[in-house]
Order: C-alpha cells, then structure tokens, then sequence
C-alpha cells in the first residue's frame, strides 16, 4: 500500500484498482502515511499559508429538485430570497475591507432571464475591486451566459459534477436532470477560459467505492484547477431526510488522493465538513486542502441559504471572526494568505 501512494505521488495518477485498494484501506498506518504525502505536497506548494475566499450566498431560489439539496425547489418550506445587487457590493465591501480577494458569488439555479443582472453585477463588483477574483457558483447556464459572465470579469468557476456515474446520478437528480448536461457544462467552462472546479460529496445516497473511483478518473482525466469535496449531510426537507452524513473519513481520504493526484489544485476544507465535525476544517487542512471559504452573506439571510441541517458559520465576516479563523489555523502550524491565489501550474 505504501509503494501504491508513493507511485500516485510521483506518476499522479493511479490503475482504477490501486483507487480502489486506497479507498477501501483499514490500515491506520497506511491512511497516515497517505495523509502525510498529502500534507507534505500542499506544503510544498503552497507553503503554511491558506488562501481565504469570501462565500456570498446571493439567493436560495431555485428551479431544481436535486434529491439531497435543501434549497430544492420541491421544499415548499423555506422562505425564499434574492440579494439585490446593493446588499451584494456591500458583502464585497465588507469583505474586502478584512482582505478578501477572492468573492464567490453562489445561489440556486434561476431561469436564463437571471443571466444580464448576474453580468451586471459581476462587472460592478469587477469594476470596484478590479484587485479581487470574482468565483461563480451558480448552476447550469447557457454557453453564452457563461461567455457573457466572463466577459463581465468572473476568472472562476464552481460545478461539481456530483457524481460520475449516470445511475448513480439519476438516483440522486429528477429526470429532467442529466449528467451529459452536467459534464457538458464543465467543458464549455474550460473552453471559455474559466479557472473550474468540480468535485462531489463523500458519503452522498446510493455512493459506492466503484463510483468513487469514477469520480476520481474523471477528476484526474478533467484536471479542473479546484475540487470541491465535502461529506453529504441530510436536510430535513428532502427524501434523503434519513439517509446518514458522510463519514470525515472518506472525505480526508479524498482529499488527500486528490492533492496528490493534482498537486497545485485548489482544494477548499469545506463548510460541509466543518459542519461535520467540530475541527473538521482543521483536519481537512492537515489532510491537504489549501482553501477556506468563510461566509460573508448578510447574517440576517444565513439561515435561509440552507443547503442541509445545521450549516456550520464561520463568522468571519467580521475582523473578530478572522481573527478567530486566524488563530484556529495558526494552532495547527498554518496562516491565513490575502492574496488572490489563482490556481498555478505546477
Ligand atoms: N446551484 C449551484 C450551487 C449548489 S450548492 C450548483 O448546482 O452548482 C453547492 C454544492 O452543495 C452542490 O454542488 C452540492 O454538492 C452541495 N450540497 C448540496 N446539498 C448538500 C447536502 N445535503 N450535503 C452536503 N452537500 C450538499
């Protein structure tokens, strides 16, 4: 096992078998070995410094029905919110006030009619903070929406594919979703030029270690510049409402086989997984992410952005919760970065 993650440290990439050998492992020595590679990779790239990026969550509305997700549009139960523009460039403010780069603006999925104010907004916030990347997450869009929003100044783009498989992905989407749609988003993002992140939960209804190792094929095949990877957490109001979390476990263990798969990829430490556990963001840190994307969304709306059942809040919105996110990271040897920390080759 140990010349198995020491061949994906030096070749990047791993047979589907020996993905498999390391997602099933029980050896405790083998997964802190793995865990250390991993450590040790992010280290040499990026140093003890992890980049923050300022998470704006600019509306809950939603047209899908993902099975998982809170926000569906089948829970009739949440209220519904849109930020209007000015409550957004007041995020930005704020944020980049307490040295913000980085804002990523994510919501549920609007109608194409959504499309012209989204750029609006993107180019206003470009236009103010020309020093400052602008991230979107916010669904499945037309090619020329896409294009338009990068004309406006967005670099960087969020779509996790969820899962490779396509049963898999129809046991966890209704049928007017589909994966072709989903994975042909993600190469239109690449061909505009987008910065792209992909990823999926750990742990998500139905996932087995076969569509784990789909997922990491697809990953090490798509060489998207970010991954997101967090444990799946039920939500109260969706019919995975019993399903169990996904395990920390498993969601380490990707990460960590994802930083040695690309080792200058920017991996966040999930809200998920700090919603996990209490010190998760820590763990996935030590197990090699390099990101954290503290929520600067107006307190009063946190609530209502409600993607699965007790959301953690890392309240760095304010220069105290920074401090505090600070210190946290300094304890385990790490300092937060204010640069904008694009992705880079290595
Ligand atoms: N509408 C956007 C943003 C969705 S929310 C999009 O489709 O990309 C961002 C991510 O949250 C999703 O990609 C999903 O992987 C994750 N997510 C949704 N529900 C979740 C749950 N119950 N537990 C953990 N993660 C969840």
């Amino acid at each position: 096992m140990i010349h198995l993650i020491d061949k994906l440290c030096e070749e990047r990439r791993l047979p589907p078998d020996g993905y498999r050998r390391l997602l099933d492992c029980r050896d405790g020595h083998t997964l802190g070995y793995l865990q250390q590679r991993a450590q040790e990779t992010a280290v040499r790239h990026f140093g003890h410094e992890i980049y923050i990026r300022g998470l704006i969550e600019t509306g809950n509305r939603c047209r899908n029905n993902c099975y998982y997700c809170g926000i569906r549009a089948g829970n009739t139960a949440l209220t519904r919110y849109t930020l209007s523009p000015d409550e957004v460039l007041a995020c930005c403010r704020r944020g980049h006030a307490l040295g913000f780069r980085t804002f990523v603006l994510q919501s549920g999925e609007q109608p194409p009619s959504a499309d012209r104010p989204l750029a609006a907004l993107v180019e206003a916030i470009h236009r103010e903070f020309p020093d400052c990347a602008i991230t979107l997450s916010v669904g499945e869009r037309s090619r020329e929406a896409y294009a338009m929003f990068r004309r406006a100044g967005a670099t960087r783009y969020l779509l996790r594919h969820e899962t490779r498989n396509e049963a898999h992905y129809a046991s966890l989407h209704p049928p007017g979703m589909s994966l072709r749609h989903r994975l042909e988003c993600l190469r239109t993002l690449k061909e505009l030029g987008y910065q792209t992140g992909t990823g999926m939960m750990a742990g998500s209804p139905g996932q087995t270690t076969a569509h784990l190792v789909e997922d990491l094929l697809f990953i090490e095949a798509f060489q998207p510049e970010m991954v997101g990877i967090g444990p799946f957490i039920p939500h109260h109001g969706t019919p995975f409402a019993r399903h169990p979390a996904g395990s920390l476990d498993t969601t380490l263990r990707l990460l960590s086989i994802i930083r040695l798969m690309l080792p200058g990829v920017l991996l966040p430490a999930t809200t998920a997984l700090a919603t996990l556990c209490p010190d998760g963001r820590e763990r996935g840190i030590l197990a090699g992410a390099n990101v954290v994307m503290p929520n600067l969304s107006p307190p009063a709306r946190r609530g209502l952005y409600d993607l699965y059942d007790h959301k953690a809040c890392t309240g760095a919105e304010s220069a105290g919760g920074l401090r505090e996110l600070e210190q946290q990271l300094n304890r385990i040897g790490y300092t937060i970065s204010k640069e904008k920390g694009d992705y880079r080759h290595v």
